[in-house]
């Protein structure tokens, strides 16, 4: 059961992106937005424009208080959008309640959207055309491809339906030409369908919903779920030593969607958590940008 070392795998495309920018002969500039104070958001935004500027792009932080208005943020997309400087432009969501998300991401040029969210970006997603795609499972295409899997042909099950995750994940899957399912949550019978997979990706946000029973031998499994329990899931936990003594010490433990402890010993490969999807999507981010800034100023 090998396991797939996400850090490595990102370092490696970080490297990519770092000689693609000495090449270059500019650096690209990436802005990233937050407003308000919530604290996984700041972490978030602090890493996105330090890596930025660790691969010589030039990375800005915009900070604005928790009572910007719609207004005001939109006119500041708007002044970004101008901006020649500026190759890709992200906003860190959550958003505060007053702020529409959608709008926001509408205002966003496409050209600059390193995000992928954009309705432009995401048409041209499901088109199968060139475009900025999600950072997240875009970093999942790598990690699959880095255990030379074959996507073509393969099926895939995708757990989880989000517009950031789920959908794109699927997309993107169906472009290399896996046959690809899609479950959520009212999917009947999921064991069934996940058993099928000879990939399975898992985007919920429920912690250790895929059992090993659910996966078929030899699979791929990539956990991209990201799920913080603490004391009270110690008896869930109890047959995966790792976990349980980082609980008994910190107080709480970060699990994925999948029984990692049970489930690398049916499947060919996975991903931990964390150490797995985490550290790609800063990674797709740059590449991104990159991508951004070769296309607006070619
Ligand atoms: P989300 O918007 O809440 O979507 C969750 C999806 O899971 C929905 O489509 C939902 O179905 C489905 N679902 C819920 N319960 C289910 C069940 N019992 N069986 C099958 N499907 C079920 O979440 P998200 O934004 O996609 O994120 C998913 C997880 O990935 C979270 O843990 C998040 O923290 C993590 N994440 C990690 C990264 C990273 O960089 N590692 C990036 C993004 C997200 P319905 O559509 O029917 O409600």
């Amino acid at each position: 059961m090998p396991i797939i070392d996400g850090k490595a795998v990102a370092r490696s495309i970080e490297s990519e992106v770092a000689a693609v920018v000495q090449r270059l002969g500019f650096a690209p500039g990436l802005t990233v937005v937050r407003v308000g104070n919530d604290p996984a958001s700041e972490i978030y935004v602090r890493s996105k424009a330090k890596k930025a500027q660790e691969l010589g792009f030039h990375g800005a932080e915009r900070i604005f208080p928790e009572a910007l208005s719609e207004v005001e943020l939109l006119a500041e997309i708007a002044r970004l959008n101008a901006d020649e400087e500026v190759d890709g432009i992200l906003v860190q969501l959550p958003l505060p309640k007053h702020i529409d998300a959608s709008k926001v991401i509408y205002a966003i040029s496409p050209a600059k959207d390193v995000d992928g969210f954009h309705p432009v970006n995401v048409g041209h997603l499901h088109l199968g055309r060139p475009t900025l795609a999600p950072c997240t499972p875009a970093g999942v295409i790598h990690l699959i491809d880095s255990t030379g899997a074959n996507i073509e042909g393969a099926h895939a099950v995708v757990v989880g339906r989000s517009d950031i995750v789920g959908k794109p994940m699927a997309a993107l899957l169906l472009q290399r030409n896996a046959t690809v399912t899609i479950a959520h949550s009212r999917t009947r019978n999921l064991a069934d369908v996940v058993r099928h997979g000879d990939i399975v990706v898992a985007a919920v946000g429920k912690p250790l919903l895929i059992t090993a029973e659910m996966v078929k031998p030899g699979a791929v499994v990539i956990d991209v779920g990201m799920n913080r329990v603490d004391a009270s899931f110690a008896a869930q936990i109890a047959h995966d030593p790792d976990k349980s003594r980082v609980l008994a010490d910190k107080g709480s433990v970060l699990l994925g969607d999948v029984d990692f402890a049970r489930v690398k010993d049916v499947a060919s490969w996975i991903t931990p958590v964390p150490g797995g999807v985490g550290p790609m999507t800063i990674a797709m981010l740059m590449k991104n940008t990159v991508t951004a800034a070769e296309r607006r100023r070619a």
